[in-house]
């Protein structure tokens, strides 16, 4: 699918800590309505999927205007909100968003707590929002898409499995659930001594939290996580990546059977962690028969 991303601006309501942008922003850059404006309407005819990003897109006085024009110009295509989804805490302001056929609202949450989820985004206060956020859209969950988006790194890893259960519990209807590991540009750069972890020391947490989720029937998606260190019966889960090519690397791969498929690792993680635990994955040896096997059949 054609994908066009329309980053908004830099301006956000939280200031997370492994944000792939440098938050707070060193310039105040947004776009103006007419420079988005001008975007969308330059996009090829083509395009099947606009995604807003930013920043917070959702905190621009434009936002529903913008998503308004999108579907004007762009009545074919799938248009999906990245944000932070504090904002539709308030019914009042979730009514109207959803009255402009936006399809799909990803939303990422931190930790399965407030004290956890806002030292992450360092916005006192953005758990409540957000998992309320989350609710209210659920109550519109035949009109829009919803998935939630759990970002990987030193400070949530171990408390993976307590999230899944939060949000089996919470977010009935939720359509799907999407993980991935930090990549380390920006704040996540910035802060890489608290955050980095080893794939493989996250492996049992993420795939306790996996089964949880499995059980209760989530669409679940792992983006940046390698089939080789990750149980078989969770390939099926590894969606792949959402990059260009040029920030993954397969350096270590090999003559692995997966790598047709595979998302590869972050270029960064390679850099900065290593590659050690990544091992290609060979086909199954034949079996070799010492004697010929007595196939009479009484
Ligand atoms: S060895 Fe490389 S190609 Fe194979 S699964 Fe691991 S990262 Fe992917």
């Amino acid at each position: 699918m054609m994908v066009s991303d329309i980053a908004v601006g830099v301006t956000c309501n939280n200031c997370c800590i492994m944000c792939t942008n440098i938050m707070p922003p060193p310039t105040r850059w947004d776009a103006s309505t007419e420079d988005i404006e001008r975007m969308v309407r330059s996009f090829d005819k083509k395009e099947r999927k606009i995604v807003l990003t930013g920043g917070e897109p959702s905190i621009r006085s434009d936002f529903l205007r913008i998503l308004r024009f999108i579907k004007k110009e762009r009545p074919d295509s799938r248009t999906m909100v990245l944000t932070n989804g504090r904002i539709f805490c308030y019914p009042e302001f979730t009514k109207k968003f959803i009255s402009t056929g936006c399809d799909w609202v990803a939303i990422p949450l931190h930790a399965h707590k407030a004290e956890l989820h806002d030292m992450i985004t360092r916005a006192p206060g953005s758990f409540e929002q957000t998992v309320q956020g989350i609710r209210n859209l659920l109550d519109y969950q035949d009109e829009v898409d919803l998935d939630v988006r759990v970002v990987i790194h030193r400070l949530n890893y171990k408390h993976l499995p307590a999230l899944a259960k939060f949000i089996s519990n919470e977010f009935n209807g939720l359509h799907q659930v999407v993980l991935f590991p930090i990549d380390i540009i920006g704040n996540a750069n910035i802060n890489r001594k608290e955050l980095l972890v080893k794939i493989t020391e996250v492996k049992p947490y993420l795939e306790r939290a996996l089964n949880t989720l499995e059980k209760n029937d989530f669409d679940i998606s792992l983006f940046h996580i390698p089939f080789c260190v990750l149980d078989r019966k969770y390939w099926k889960n590894v969606a792949g990546r959402t990059v260009e090519d040029r920030r993954i690397t397969f350096e270590p791969c090999g003559e692995c059977i997966m790598r047709e498929k595979c998302p590869g690792i972050w270029r960064t993680y390679a850099f900065r962690v290593g590659t050690a635990e990544f091992k290609p994955i060979r086909p199954a040896p034949k079996t070799i028969y010492t004697k010929s096997p007595n196939l009479n059949v009484r």
